[in-house]
């Protein structure tokens, strides 16, 4: 298996998050060429801020793996990791990292800031842009689906006369 195998499950799991009327991002952590978590998020099911998919990916893998330190894993995520989650992975010491599309709104690993290039005591390697072009194409046609059923919601409306 190799980084596009890896990313197509991540991306596997973007579309289970899609089904589920999520923004559909998924992830997945490898130690070898064994996969030992898998996430997706569920911010929207679970009712919670904290409900992406590395989070839940690193929670399985040190369940899997029976400790906190990810430091033989690889990460695989279809979107840029956010700052919580460049910190999760900062804090289970993962020393690869691989994202598929960018997030020029939230991204902290190139994005918006470079995390893993500040002053911590790890740095993970990152790896970006693979499947990127699917892993955006399933964000956009998630977004316009949204828009279009927002649209048909009577009380999305703007009232009359506005
Ligand atoms: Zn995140």
């Amino acid at each position: 298996m190799e980084d596009l195998d890896f990313m197509r499950e991540a991306l596997s799991l973007a579309r289970q998050a899609a089904e589920l009327g999520e923004v559909p991002v998924g992830c997945v952590i490898t130690r070898g060429t064994e996969i030992v978590g898998r996430g997706y998020n569920r911010r929207e099911t679970d009712k919670s801020a904290l409900a992406h998919a590395e989070i839940q990916a690193i929670d399985e893998a040190c369940r899997a793996l029976g400790g906190w330190r990810l430091w033989e894993c690889t990460l695989y995520v279809t979107l840029e990791p956010c700052a919580m989650c460049a910190g999760a992975i900062l804090s289970a010491r993962i020393p690869r990292v691989v994202y598929g599309a960018s997030d020029r709104k939230f991204g902290a690993c190139r994005s918006v800031c470079s995390l893993f290039d500040m002053n911590f005591n790890h740095h993970p390697q990152v790896v970006s842009g693979i499947l990127e072009e699917e892993s955006a194409a399933l964000l956009r046609a998630f977004f316009q689906n949204l828009r279009v059923e927002l649209r048909s919601r009577p009380k999305w409306r703007k009232p009359a006369g506005e």
